[in-house]
């Protein structure tokens, strides 16, 4: 069984992908022929999460993801990680079906400027 949306390979007996929710195909052919969207991808927390409820809302099926910066400097990242104790940096993904895409996008929030989230203190 394979997940058309993440496309992970499941055992027999599961019918639903744990990670996206949707029902699963009997085979890999299938998952690989169902098309996959790049809807969103960028590092603000805030404007993920949004998406992220927007699309539950709409019950769209969705993958998302997130996944720490690699660091440039591995020494020197925990040197400031010991004295400045900087906030790591994630890059957050969310993929959709083609299908959904239209969809999807109607139902993100629309900001007028990507800072329409803003940050926690204002
Ligand atoms: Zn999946």
């Amino acid at each position: 069984m394979f997940c058309p949306l993440c496309k992970a390979e499941y055992r027999q007996g599961f019918s639903t992908c744990s990670d996206c929710h949707i029902p699963l195909v009997s085979t890999q052919e299938e998952a690989a022929a169902v098309e996959v969207d790049r809807l969103w991808t960028g590092d603000n927390r805030k404007k993920f999460e949004g998406i992220l409820d927007a699309l539950l809302d709409a019950g769209i099926p969705f993958r998302s993801r997130e996944t720490l910066k690699s660091q440039p400097w591995p020494w020197i990242s925990i040197f400031l990680f010991r004295f400045m104790k900087p906030r790591p940096t994630f890059e957050y993904r969310i993929d959709v079906f083609h299908k959904d895409r239209d969809r999807a996008d109607d139902a993100i929030p629309k900001s007028k400027s990507e800072d329409d989230f803003g940050d926690e203190d204002d």
